[in-house]
């Protein structure tokens, strides 16, 4: 096929799972371009073939972007670079935000193909808000670096939108409810493919769910925003706080409770210093 397509960069979205939603454009963009930069070459061999082209291709992955780069931005002085990922959309969580900025900075031509998404499919899935929604891609697999990343989110008013693995779902979704509360949640698996499902819950029954057996595939988590669940009552913070006192000192245990139900910390520490006696 002859290439009839300006030298530049174009970020192609592919599909998540099913083939069927590589778009026409994208699938003309891909025959068309110079050079296809990839994350992996097989997984792109697989999709070009299903489209009937062979295309040069480039790695490109974190391992060496740096060193690649420069010779990419070279290229599309003259060349239609494409850029794909394994799968969804370039740049979200995938490598390709620097190669944008040089490109940009180089002045050359930068043209998106917008397309599937693991994160935004899922939002579509899950029945929570999504006026607003806040993408926190992957996070630390660390217990205690979990806990922080968590806790910087917790009073964000939106909902959040988490890529995770099978084996770490069920402690992933017990950081969430102990770090914001038992909100309302959506598991979105497999998404486009045999197995899809969106299972939805408040994040401690999920937890529980996906202890017993922690799912195969690919997985999306979205949480929907404070004040989704039930607010929490006196009584559900008067036995939170006889419990965290068994552990913690008052001001400790108010400033856990406090956290974790939305209630007033100061009341909370006057209560638990009565308790205390
Ligand atoms: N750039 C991709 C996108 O646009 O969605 C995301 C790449 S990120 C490295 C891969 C993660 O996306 C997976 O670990 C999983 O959390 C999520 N993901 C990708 N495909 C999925 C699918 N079909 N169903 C559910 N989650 C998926």
């Amino acid at each position: 096929m002859e290439n009839t397509l300006a030298p530049g960069l174009y970020i192609v979205a592919t599909p998540i799972g099913n083939l069927g939603d590589l778009s026409p454009r994208a699938s003309m963009i891909l025959s068309q371009a110079d050079v296809v930069a990839v994350e992996d070459s097989r997984v792109t061999a697989g999709l070009l073939r299903h489209i009937g082209v062979k295309r040069p291709m480039q790695p490109y992955h974190d391992h060496n972007a740096d060193a690649v780069r420069p010779g990419l931005i070279a290229r599309m002085g003259s060349e239609a670079v494409a850029l794909v990922s394994d799968a969804g959309t370039p740049l979200i969580s995938d490598p390709g935000y620097k190669l944008v900025r040089d490109a940009r900075a180089a002045g050359h031509t930068v043209v998106t193909i917008p397309g599937p998404c693991a994160a935004i499919a899922a939002l579509t899935l899950a029945g929570l808000p999504t006026d607003r929604f806040f993408f926190l891609g992957f996070l630390p697999s660390k217990a205690h670096a979990r806990a922080e990343a968590i806790a910087e989110v917790a009073a964000i008013k939106a909902t959040l939108v988490l890529y995770e693995s099978g084996p770490r779902l069920s402690a992933c979704l017990s950081a969430l409810a102990e770090g914001l509360g038992d909100r309302e949640a959506g598991v979105a698996r497999e998404i486009t493919k045999k197995f899809e499902e969106c299972v939805t819950g408040t994040l401690s029954t999920l937890a529980a769910r996906y202890a017993e057996a922690p799912p195969k595939g690919e997985i999306v988590i979205i949480v929907g925003p404070p004040g989704e669940a039930s607010p929490a009552t006196l009584e559900d913070g008067e036995a939170a706080l006889v419990e965290a006192l068994t552990r913690l000192p008052a001001s400790k245990a108010a400033g856990e409770v406090a956290k974790k139900l939305g209630l007033d910390r100061k009341a909370l520490y006057a209560r638990a210093m009565e308790l205390k006696g």
